[in-house]
């Protein structure tokens, strides 16, 4: 069985092939882009709180080190895989090139639902998992950061944990910890705070007004939760649909955001969320809106959803939600739909990591003002880029973005020849 063969890695496969076509990239250059530098398997044996002991599977991809060390979250999911983690580094390292950031992509994670764990249970599964890592990572080698399934207390664990071996404090081994053990505020906002001013320059450009108008969030965590408040709050539109893994909810005249999120705060998710009617989670997406936010999981645009899109505006906050047969259908569609593409989306979770590590390596803190100010002129930058090439060679927004990327990845690899 090929360990690589899952829908993520495969969608990231396609995408380089599709760039090296466009690109007229040599076979030589190619190839490392299309598989992982390093990959590490380990078994992670956790005390229960009953007395038993469990094996959990843990993985870390690193994609390249061309451009300085690696870069990447951390997902505690019930089916996660190194395909899926190759799948993700390989994501990461063009999201970074793109953001201008010194790092080569990374992914890595635990199979399991932290939702089945105690917090004593999760505690000593993220310090196990750090554990095993310890050879591997590294603050100028590796570094960590929240993704699906973790969040600042796991990153304050697996720091903790790193420090504990080295015998002092290394703030530069994760990102996304809590502001009290030397996280940058802002963090935890950033890659919903991102999508929405990416979300807001779309719309410039497209002439659509914002306030009033409709959106639909599809899944409700760190990113999706924070992308509906803002989008609800500043923005002034109406979030007529919001999703989790548990279910699916509508309402024509909008939901009361703060509502739904005092909800999922208080149970854990959105079940029985009473702001709402429930619908099929397959309908949400193809529900009426001028926004439309995939922030959950791959792969959810597919070739028999794509036509159906209604949205204006699709901000992928999600890693990897379109495929490439969907994506060929909405570059038909692209005077209908403007797709902001998730290397560029969700940038904003990398960007502010860069400068949490950046703020641990130098020990000098930043000010929200300051986070949020150099957050939103680096995603600038990147948007105009993206925007102006797409339109320059008439290529959607996807490979105009992967193209600039891959371009800077394949400079620094030539800068140094073979190794990196
Ligand atoms: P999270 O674990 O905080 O939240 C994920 C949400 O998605 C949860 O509400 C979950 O119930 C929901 N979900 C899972 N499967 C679903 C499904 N099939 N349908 C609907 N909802 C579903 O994760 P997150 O950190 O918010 O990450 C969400 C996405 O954004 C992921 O693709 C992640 O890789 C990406 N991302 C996260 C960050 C970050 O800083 N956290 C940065 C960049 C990109």
């Amino acid at each position: 069985m090929d360990p690589f063969d899952t829908p993520a890695f495969n969608l990231a496969r396609k995408q380089v092939e599709l760039i090296a076509e466009l690109l007229d990239i040599s076979p030589s250059m190619r190839e490392p882009l299309l598989w992982p530098k390093r990959c590490i398997a380990v078994s992670l044996p956790v005390e229960m709180d009953d007395g038993s002991m469990k094996v959990f599977e843990g993985y870390r991809v690193h994609h390249h080190l061309a451009m300085g060390a690696t870069k990447g979250g951390v997902r505690f999911t019930p089916d996660f895989t190194m395909g899926e983690a190759a799948g993700l580094a390989i994501w990461m390292s063009w999201k970074c090139a793109l953001a201008g950031l010194p790092y080569g992509g990374a992914q890595g994670g635990v199979c399991v639902d932290p939702r089945h764990l105690s917090v004593g249970e999760l505690e000593r599964l993220s310090r196990r998992y750090m554990h095993e890592m310890i050879p591997f990572v590294g603050p100028k080698a590796d570094i960590m950061g929240p993704d699906m399934g973790t969040d600042e207390r796991v990153m304050a664990w697996l720091m903790d944990t790193y420090s504990a071996y080295l015998g002092h404090a290394e703030p530069g081994i994760v990102t996304g910890k809590p502001v009290s053990v030397g996280g940058i505020t802002g963090r935890r906002e950033a890659a919903g705070l991102g999508v929405v001013y990416l979300i807001e320059r779309a719309a410039d450009m497209m002439r659509l007004p914002l306030r009033g108008a409709r959106a639909i969030v599809q899944g409700f965590g760190t990113v999706g939760s924070v992308a509906a408040q803002d989008l609800a709050h500043r923005c002034g539109m109406k979030i007529v649909g919001l999703s989790d893994s548990t279910g699916a909810y509508y309402n024509k005249n909008g939901i009361d955001v703060w509502h739904a999120y005092g909800h999922a705060l208080e149970r854990g998710d959105l079940r029985d969320f009473d702001g709402a009617e429930r619908i099929d989670a397959d309908d949400l997406l193809i529900a009426p809106c001028e926004v439309l936010v995939p922030a959950a999981t791959s792969c959810v645009i597919h070739e028999q959803n794509a036509r159906k899109l209604q949205c204006r505006i699709l901000a992928e906050a999600a890693n990897g939600p379109t495929t490439t047969e969907a994506d060929k259908i909405l570059f038909e569609r692209w005077n209908e739909v403007f797709v902001i593409p998730d290397i560029l989306c969700n940038a904003g979770g990398v960007v502010v990591s860069y400068f949490e590590w950046v703020q641990g390596l130098q020990s000098f803190f930043w000010n929200r003002t300051e986070v949020v100010d150099r957050l939103y002129r680096t995603l600038e930058q990147a948007f105009v880029a993206v925007t102006r090439r797409a339109k320059r060679q008439h290529i959607p927004h996807r490979l105009s973005a992967l193209a600039i990327a891959v371009e800077r990845v394949i400079q620094a690899r030539k800068t140094f020849g073979l190794f990196p």
